[in-house]
């Protein structure tokens, strides 16, 4: 049955697929492991956000250079150059941005590319803006060409040209910028044009994390939530966790009811593995659509290559989902793998599933 694609939600409605049609625990189910928010996270995220780089965990080469950045910024007294976060959803690119913030003890204001709608919007937070502060735009890759067009000169000379009037009265004006710290994240950076990106100074790019970074994560967590976890338990979480703080942070808080319910408040690996299974997540954290994902490879299409278009449609997916959210955990683990001809499942994949693999040397080399 088709799922229900939700184009107002940020990463392509993950967490709101199937809503309809599934029945309620599959949902739940999918909404637990979806890298993208759900509407329960906000407050939540907010009290578990690290606000200084020294409590962020993992990510050392994005927090290397950017603690390098930092400390010239600060010497110098100037705004930090621009900053560009990339990576799948998830992973820390809005708590990086407001560490920047902190860490320069500076202000900092949030919009995004889709909130962004007129030439207007932008104008005015620009306009707005206090001198040194961070500007942090999410999903950058969804701004109108033209509000873009618009930010190359701010960027570069804090400079920006409004028309005033119309018609033959119309005359331009150009607006001084106060100099400020712009922060741009994106999921998909293939899709900027290059003349944003080399406004851009800093380049971060965010990878999955590993079980022990997760562990620390879930460990640190646990410890603002005020919940008793020992490292087993942690651990059993960070594995299920696809490589995304977001959702350790999510399957914590939900082990956390099953442990105050059924296991005296204290979560240890029986606790953890009791309630994962309840809540469906399996040893690697997949969700419905990434079983299904790959099943459809491996049964429909001999194991692919498969367009990843002829694979959304189906799926009846969109196709910026799969790609966005649900490939790259699945080529990070080595599941999947990206070929000019299409993706592939390999022998993992085969395994996962008890299926056993055909060998493809010949397809692969044809
Ligand atoms: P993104 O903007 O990339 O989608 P967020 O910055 O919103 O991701 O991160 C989601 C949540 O994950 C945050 O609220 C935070 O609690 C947690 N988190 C992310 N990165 C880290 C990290 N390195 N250390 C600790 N917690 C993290």
């Amino acid at each position: 049955m088709a799922s229900g694609f939700n184009p107002n939600h940020p990463f392509t409605g993950k967490a709101k697929h199937d809503l309809g049609a599934s029945s309620r625990r599959d949902s739940d189910a999918e909404r637990l492991v979806t890298a993208g928010k759900v509407e329960e996270d906000d407050a939540v995220e907010l009290k578990l956000r690290p606000t200084h780089l020294a409590e962020f965990i993992g990510q050392s080469k994005a927090k290397q250079q950017l603690a390098i950045a930092l400390e010239a910024a600060r010497s110098r007294g100037e705004a930090l150059d621009h900053v560009l976060l990339f990576g799948p959803p998830g992973l820390g690119k809005t708590t990086l941005a407001t560490i920047i913030a902190n860490e320069l003890h500076v202000g900092f204001q949030q919009t995004s590319g889709p909130a962004l709608q007129i030439a207007g919007d932008l104008t005015a937070i620009l306009t707005n803006l206090r001198e040194k502060q961070v500007l942090f735009l999410d999903e950058i890759h969804r701004m109108q060409p033209v509000l873009e067009e618009k930010l190359y000169t701010v960027l570069e000379d804090y400079q920006m040209d409004i028309i005033i009037g119309q018609g033959p009265s119309a005359r331009t004006h150009t607006l001084e910028i106060k100099p400020f710290t712009f922060v741009a994240a994106t999921t998909r950076p293939g899709l900027l044009s290059s003349p944003l990106r080399s406004r851009f100074g800093i380049l971060l790019r965010l990878e999955f994390y590993t079980d022990d970074e997760l562990r620390f994560i879930v460990e640190r967590s646990a410890e603002v939530l005020g919940v008793p976890i020992d490292r087993d338990g942690a651990s059993e979480i960070a594995m299920r966790s696809r490589g995304t703080p977001r959702i350790a942070n999510r399957l914590l808080r939900r082990v956390r009811d099953y442990a105050q319910v059924r296991a005296g408040g204290v979560i240890d690996r029986a606790t953890a593995m009791a309630a994962l299974t309840i809540l469906e997540v399996d040893a690697h954290g997949f969700d419905e659509l990434d079983r299904r994902l790959l099943r459809t490879i491996i049964e429909k299409y001999d194991g692919g290559p498969v367009g990843l278009n002829t694979l959304a449609a189906a799926l009846a997916e969109e196709q910026d989902a799969l790609e966005e959210v649900y490939e790259p955990f699945l080529i990070q683990i080595g599941f999947i793998h990206r070929t000019p001809r299409g993706r592939i499942a390999t022998r993992l994949a085969y395994e996962h599933f008890g299926i056993p693999f055909p060998g493809r040397a010949a397809t692969l080399f044809e």
